[in-house]
Parts: C-alpha cells; sequence; structure tokens
C-alpha cells in the first residue's frame, strides 16, 4: 500500500488530457473498466483488481466537478471516508454504468453501493464471510451551513454493542464451538447425485454463522450482542462541504458479536433561492438602476452574514458578470475560497416624476455626436 501522500496522476492512469470532458473521462474508464475486469484476466487476477481500483479512483475524483478541482489545485483529495486513500466505500458511480452491470455485477455479486465494507477490496468481500455492519444516512444542510461549517445534530436507530457482555451475547463471555456446524459457521447441503452433485454452502442457523455459542445467554441482549438503541450524534459539517459529501462516523454502525460498522452520513447541501453555487463560486443577481451602471458605483451585497461591496465599473452593461475575488464558497482544504459572480440586472423604473421624466427627455435630445449612447455600435 502506498502512502498517502503520494501523488498520483489521475488523468495518466485513465490516459486522457488534463482538460478533458467528463464524455471523454466517462469514456476512458468504460474502456478501462472492461480491460482490467478480473474476469478478463484470468491469470494475473490480484494485478488487474488492483488497476480496476486505481481507475475507479481517478474516475471517481475526476468526475465529479469538485474533487477534480481540489485535485488540480493541490495534486491530492480527500476522500469522504475521511482519508487521502480511496476504498471502495468512496465509488459512487455504479448507478451510472448500470448499462455494464454485466461487469459490475459480476465484480461486486450483484451487490451495487453500499455491500460488504467490512472489507477495503468488493472482489474479496461478496463471498459473504463478512456482513456488513455500516449504516447510511442523509443529511440536509443549507448552503449557509456549508459556507460557514456547522454542527448538526443527527437521530436514527442502530443496534449497540451489549454493554454487558460486551458484544459476545454471552453471560459469562464464555462461547462453546457450534455442535451444528462444528465451528465453520457454515452448512453443506448436497443435492443431487453421482457427477451431477452440487454442494450449497450456506450459513449455520444454529449459530447464525458465527461458529461459537455462548455457553449461557447474557439476559440483557438474550444472546444477541447487541441492544436497539436510539442515537443522537453530533456532525462536525465542514466548512466549503460539497453536496453529496460522506462523512464517516466511526464504529457508529451496526454492532454484531463484537465488531462494529461505521456510519456513513452524506450530505444534501441545499440550493438557496438567491444564491447558487458552481463548484466553490457563488453566483447571485444584482439590481442596479440606469445612472448606477451609467456612472459606475459601489454596492453591497448580502451573502449569508457577510457584506461584500462589489465595484460596479461606468458603462456596465445588463447581463454583465463582476467577479468578486475570494468571496465566494470557502475551499474545503482550507486554502482559501472560490469567487463570487455577481451578475448585473438593470432596473426600469416603472413610475417617473415629472422632474425625472424631463432630465430623461433631456438626456434623449442630447445631440447624436459619431456614437450616440443611447445606441451603441
Ligand atoms: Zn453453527
Ligand atoms: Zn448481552
Amino acid at each position: 500500500m502506498e502512502p498517502a501522500s503520494m501523488a498520483k496522476d489521475y488523468y495518466e492512469i485513465l490516459g486522457v488530457s488534463r482538460n478533458a470532458t467528463k464524455d471523454e473521462i466517462k469514456k476512458a474508464f468504460r474502456t478501462l473498466a472492461r480491460k482490467y475486469h478480473p474476469d478478463a484476466n484470468p491469470e494475473n487476477k490480484a494485478e488487474a483488481e488492483a488497476k480496476f481500483k486505481e481507475i475507479s479512483e481517478a474516475y471517481e475524483v475526476l468526475s465529479d466537478d469538485q474533487k477534480r478541482q481540489m485535485y488540480d489545485q493541490t495534486g491530492h483529495v480527500e476522500f469522504g471516508s475521511g482519508g487521502s486513500n480511496f476504498t471502495w466505500q468512496d465509488f459512487s458511480h455504479f448507478n451510472d454504468f448500470s448499462d455494464l452491470g454485466d461487469i459490475f455485477s459480476r465484480i461486486f455479486g450483484g451487490n451495487f453501493g453500499f455491500g460488504n465494507q467490512g472489507s477495503d477490496s468488493f472482489f474479496s468481500g461478496f463471498q459473504g464471510q463478512e456482513e456488513n455492519l455500516d449504516l447510511i444516512t442523509n443529511l440536509r444542510i443549507t448552503l449557509e451551513d456549508a459556507y460557514y461549517g456547522s454542527k448538526k445534530t443527527i437521530k436514527y436507530r442502530r443496534n449497540a454493542e451489549c454493554e454487558t457482555c460486551h458484544g459476545t451475547g454471552s453471560k459469562d463471555g464464555k462461547l462453546n464451538t457450534c455442535p451444528v456446524c462444528n465451528g465453520t459457521g457454515q452448512q453443506r447441503v448436497v443435492q443431487g447425485q453421482g457427477f451431477f452433485r452440487m454442494v450449497t454452502v450456506t450459513t449455520c442457523k444454529n449459530c447464525q454463522g458465527r461458529g461459537r455459542i455462548p455457553s449461557e445467554q447474557c439476559p440483557t441482549c438474550h444472546g444477541t450482542g447487541s441492544i436497539p438503541t436510539t442515537e443522537n450524534i453530533e456532525i462536525a459539517v465542514p466548512k466549503g462541504a460539497p453536496d453529496r459529501l460522506r462523512l464517516r462516523v466511526k464504529g457508529k454502525g451496526q454492532s454484531r458479536f463484537g465488531r462494529t460498522g461505521d456510519l456513513y452520513v452524506v450530505l444534501n447541501v441545499e440550493d438557496q433561492q438567491d444564491i447558487k453555487r458552481v463548484n466553490d463560486d457563488l453566483y447571485t443577481i444584482l439590481e442596479v438602476s440606469f445612472p448606477e451602471a451609467a456612472l459606475g458605483t459601489e454596492k453591497e451585497v448580502g451573502i449569508f452574514k457577510e457584506r461584500i461591496q462589489v465595484k460596479i465599473p461606468a458603462g456596465t452593461q445588463p447581463g454583465e458578470v463582476i467577479r468578486v475575488k475570494g468571496a465566494g464558497m470557502p475551499h474545503m482544504n482550507g486554502r482559501g475560497s472560490g469567487d463570487l459572480l455577481v451578475e448585473i440586472k438593470l432596473v426600469v423604473p416603472r413610475k417617473l416624476t415629472q422632474a425625472q421624466k424631463e432630465l430623461i427627455e433631456k438626456l434623449q435630445e442630447e445631440p447624436a455626436k459619431k456614437h450616440s449612447w443611447l445606441h451603441p455600435s
């Protein structure tokens, strides 16, 4: 396993140029996904798996505007699971490739998305020895929450480890080998005869695949090792959090016989009516009057609790976009912010006082020079 700091060239991995479009990136991934499919490489399966994971990591980053931007700027990306190392938990594109279903279903055993989180590899995980104990939940936040960073409390249900028996399910902590499966946790059912014999392996019903059973059941959890619990957990939403960001809360998933999964909180950052987000830039509309646009002025724009001064140069046209550097969304890596883009909307008064009317009429009578101000070429 390489160190987290080692820079990877995701563009090189996918064989695309630095300014490749999303379509080109998707196409490159598809081609490589077919090439490195472990089934297509039976003689060097491990290598193909590693390669497949690498191209999936590259695709995960380059297909996502925010991650790609962060990668372009800093040369590395923090994954949702909280580290710099990509795991299958970070891959969010299974559904984008449903038409490649044959590939994914063969690799992941039809278990799209959140399957087999206990293992870092879907390839070794999907045989089913390890039960997926992770939980996933959504958290809706406002754009303002993401702008400032915030703390949110979420409430959800899980099976927590039984404190009486520390998850063993056993009153005295002692466990005996399951007599039904002899500790293998599996039962083999043989069907058919002779050459056409088929062996089906199922989970042992007596011990639920554990291979061991409590000598005496824990009275608190009745031998299950876990207790249904309602959890209230405080989630720290990082400043600049992008939509769909996945935050991992370690050890807050399901608990089963001493093993506990993680909780994944997926952020849904809601759009704001007057402020739109495009990657790390914020976009808003500012109304100005004709004299303000013609003569130039400075106006204040409210971005959440911030008051941002916007310089409107003389001769600003309706629809023109003024960029205020660094007044956008903070970058999640803590290094600076995106920009604020202010689109100028010219407001024409519906009613005029007599004095105003006379002034405008006077303006209109102004003798046209080579290029009239009213009808600029
Ligand atoms: Zn058993
Ligand atoms: Zn117990």
